[in-house]
């Protein structure tokens, strides 16, 4: 997970969508969703939180700290 400090999780990083591609030493990130590039700590309305991220949203409203 990569997240820039002082944002939110709500970020493309933490997506189920998110990819990772690394080609001769350089790092690129994808959404396989839509298929543009995009960055870690972008943040769009069509997110959609990986497993270990859902279950902390969901601890959390429980908790009534959401
Ligand atoms: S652009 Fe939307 S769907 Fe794609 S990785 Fe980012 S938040 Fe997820």
């Amino acid at each position: 997970m990569i997240l820039e400090k002082g944002k939110t999780f709500k970020v493309c990083s933490t997506c189920i969508n998110f990819l990772i591609k690394e080609t001769d030493g350089n790092r690129k990130f994808y959404c396989g969703r839509l298929g543009y590039e995009t960055k870690p700590y972008y943040s769009f309305n069509c997110w959609d939180p990986i497993p270990k991220v859902k279950k902390l949203l969901e601890k959390r409203k429980r908790e009534g700290r959401l």
